[in-house]
């Protein structure tokens, strides 16, 4: 090779790679600011919340909602566990019951959606802004009804492909509701996580009737445990978001 085509080859050389610059920066700026989205799970009988919405189409029912179109965890987070005022169940039942939940969905993807929960007694739910913590914690929810709230932080607006979740954190209401475990009178704690942990993974919640049995439906009661097995739509949506 004589010395213009080496010259010229490094010239179109350094040419690519200043074009390809600008595209490679691209994705990032497009996927906007870190926005939070909060899901209050509520006992039967009360009131839909505003996100329900309605305009659902009737004649093809599917029975999953994603938070945000595309929006799932790209990279596998650990997460915090505080079992303080889970009314006298045990620490065990606790991790157990969030494995459990965990492992419902992990299991139908080929993504570790969810890593490994540590118990941490100083872990409190995150009212404010992202700070990159992922928790579950019992508290008192101040909404009429409440029985469990998830928020969950990420990027939800831009392309589908560079959405990503960020963050989530769980409470469970001890105030107003008794915790238990497989007990007709009390809500049972691993039928209620499994479906937060539905919103941590990027579902949403459903209000059509069609969709009661799916871990993913809008209400719970005091000893339904229907929803610690996913069902058909949760399967079909979760296997979707992380295909
Ligand atoms: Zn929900």
């Amino acid at each position: 090779m004589n010395k213009i085509a080496v010259l010229s080859l490094v010239i179109l050389l350094v040419a690519g790679m200043v074009l390809a610059l600008p595209e490679q920066a691209n994705p990032k700026a497009d996927k906007g600011p870190i926005e939070k989205i909060t899901f209050i799970h509520y006992k039967k009988g009360h009131a839909k919340p505003p996100w329900a919405g309605g305009g659902n189409d009737k004649s093809k029912v599917t029975c999953y909602a994603f938070l945000s179109k595309g929006a799932k965890w790209k990279t596998t987070e650990n997460f915090l566990i505080n079992p303080t005022n889970s009314q006298g169940l045990s620490e065990s039942l606790i991790v157990n019951s969030t494995n459990a939940g965990i492992n419902e969905w992990d299991s139908e993807v080929t993504f570790d959606v969810f890593g490994t929960g540590s118990v941490d007694y100083t872990a409190s739910y995150n009212n404010g802004d992202y700070d990159g913590i992922n928790t579950l914690s019992f508290g008192d929810i101040n909404k009429l009804g409440a029985i469990g709230v998830t928020t969950v932080w990420g990027y939800f607006s831009g392309k589908p492909s560079t959405r990503e979740l960020l963050e989530w954190d769980m409470l469970l209401d001890e105030v107003d509701f008794d915790w238990g475990n497989n007990d007709a009178n009390k809500m049972d704690v691993q039928n209620i996580i499994t479906h937060e942990l539905g919103h941590s993974a990027g579902m949403s919640d459903l209000y059509e009737a069609g969709c009661n049995d799916e871990t993913m439906y809008g209400y719970s009661n005091e000893g339904e445990t229907s929803k610690r097995d996913l069902n058909s739509g949760d399967i079909e949506g979760i296997q979707k978001l992380y295909k």
